[in-house]
C-alpha cells in the first residue's frame, strides 16, 4: 500500500525505509532498548510525511518492508501495520522544527535514570559541550495520547542548544539533521549519562566554564567532521 505517497516521492520513501530499518538495528546493538521499546523516524524531504517503525514488532522483524509512512497528524499513509505509539510526538517535532530530519526515542538505562530524577545531565565533559552545547535538559512530565509529549520536546529543545531532551520520568528524545544523526545523539546521550553517573560515584564533578563550552560547541559544530 503506497497510494497515499505522491509518485515523485516513492523512490525517496523506499530508500528512507531501508535507512530507517537499518538504523533501528543500532538501538539494540548499542544497548539502548529492550523488547520492542524505542523508535527511529526520518522526515520525507519535500512532504509532510515521516517514516517510522510499526508498533509492537520485534527488532529482528524490522525489515524495510515493515516500516510505515505517516503524515504529520500521525495518520498511517502507507504500510501494513499500525505505527509506533510515539508517532504523534515525532510528527509534532517535524511540524514545528523544520530543520529536523530525524527523531529517536529510547528508554536507555542511564539517560532514563537521570530523567527519573528530573535532573539535567551537567556539562562536565568536553564531549557534552561538543555534542550538546551545554547541560542536557529535562523536559516536562507528559502523558502519551495528545500533543503534550511533542510540545514538551519542542519547547525544551528550543530553549537549549542540546539535540537531546530527557522527558521527565520517561526517557530521552533526540533530534538530528537526518535519522542517522539523531541515532548518534541517542548513543551519545546514553554514553555521557553513564560517564557522569560514574563520576558522581567518585565525588563531585567539576563544571566547564561557559566560555569554554561555547568554544568547544562552535568548533565541533562548525569544523569537526560536519557536512
Ligand atoms: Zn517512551
Amino acid at each position: 500500500m503506497s497510494a497515499g505517497i505522491p509518485e515523485e516521492l516513492r523512490e525517496t520513501v523506499e530508500s528512507l525505509k531501508v535507512e530507517v530499518a537499518a538504523l533501528h538495528a543500532e538501538l539494540p546493538r548499542n544497548n539502548l532498548v529492550v523488547w520492542t521499546a524505542g523508535n527511529v523516524s526520518a522526515r520525507v524531504p519535500g512532504a509532510d510525511l515521516l517514516v517510522i517503525k510499526p508498533s509492537g514488532v520485534s527488532y529482528d522483524d524490522l525489515t524495510p518492508e515493515a516500516m510505515v509512512v505517516c503524515d504529520f497528524d500521525a495518520k498511517l499513509v502507507a504500510g501494513e501495520r499500525s505505527p509506533s505509539s510515539d508517532t504523534a510526538a515525532h510528527a509534532y517535532v517535524y511540524r514545528h522544527m523544520p530543520e529536523v530530519g530525524g527523531v529517536v526515542h529510547t528508554h536507555s538505562d542511564y539517560a532514563t535514570a537521570w530523567a527519573a530524577r528530573r535532573e539535567p545531565i551537567p556539562c562536565v565533559l568536553t564531549m557534552i559541550a561538543d555534542e550538546f552545547g551545554g547541560d542536557i535538559p529535562i523536559g516536562p512530565f507528559a502523558l502519551i495520547g495528545d500533543d503534550s509529549i511533542g510540545r514538551g520536546i519542542v519547547e525544551t529543545l528550543r530553549a537549549s542548544r542540546s539535540r537531546a531532551v530527557l522527558m521527565a520520568n520517561h526517557g530521552p528524545f533526540t533530534i538530528g539533521r537526518d535519522a542517522r544523526d539523531a541515532v548518534k545523539a541517542a548513543v551519545m546521550v546514553e554514553d555521557v549519562a553513564r560517564t557522569v553517573h560514574l563520576a558522581r560515584q567518585l565525588g563531585d564533578t567539576v563544571p566547564i566554564a561557559q566560555s569554554d563550552i561555547d568554544r568547544l560547541f562552535q568548533r565541533y559544530q562548525n569544523v569537526y567532521g560536519q557536512h
